[in-house]
């Protein structure tokens, strides 16, 4: 054996060791799930955004005009978001078109967000949007508009730069 694969080993177990009687940055999913307080927002009067998980989109419909400025923002970026038609009757959107978001797409930039001068679309910390169908990713207006559920059960702990849950 030579001496590089020695210290190599020695330095795993060294490592290994060290963090034995760390607390644990890892989770035991499904079961366990990180409760993410808020999603990304920003603030369209005071141009500052948050510092919000940046998840599945949330769509406020009734207050969206379908000006397509999210949908043009996204276009040199993932090109993900498709201005549809929508049913009913929405007063401020004479055009009656809404976003419709392509999660196979989408990487999540948030600058579709950062376009919206109506504060009517933010993101959300719903992460889980995996899908065995393809077209299963393309989110419509209503689906948008629908909150994510709560399913984080473990708090996530911040203490002098490091993180860890209990
Ligand atoms: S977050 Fe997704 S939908 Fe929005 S601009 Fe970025 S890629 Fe496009
Ligand atoms: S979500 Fe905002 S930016 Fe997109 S069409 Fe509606 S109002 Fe315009």
């Amino acid at each position: 054996m030579n001496y590089k694969l020695i210290s190599g080993i020695l330095g795993a177990f060294a490592v290994g060791f060290r963090n034995i009687f760390k607390r644990r940055m890892t989770l035991r999913y499904p079961e366990e799930r990180l409760d993410i307080e808020s999603g990304y927002t920003f603030d369209a009067k005071s141009n500052t955004g948050s510092a919000g998980f940046k998840g599945r989109h949330i769509l406020y419909t009734d207050k969206c005009t379908g000006c397509s400025l999210c949908a043009i923002a996204c276009e040199n970026i993932a090109d993900c978001i498709d201005m549809v038609q929508v049913e009913g009757n929405w007063p401020i959107n004479p055009k009656n078109i809404m976003p419709q978001i392509d999660y196979g797409r989408c990487v999540f930039c948030g600058f579709c967000v950062d376009a919206c001068p109506f504060d009517c679309l933010f993101m959300t910390p719903e992460y889980e949007l995996s899908a065995t169908d393809k077209r299963k990713l393309v989110h419509t207006p209503f689906q948008l508009a629908v909150f994510p559920e709560k399913k984080g059960n473990v708090k996530l702990i911040s203490d002098d730069g490091v993180a860890y849950h209990d």
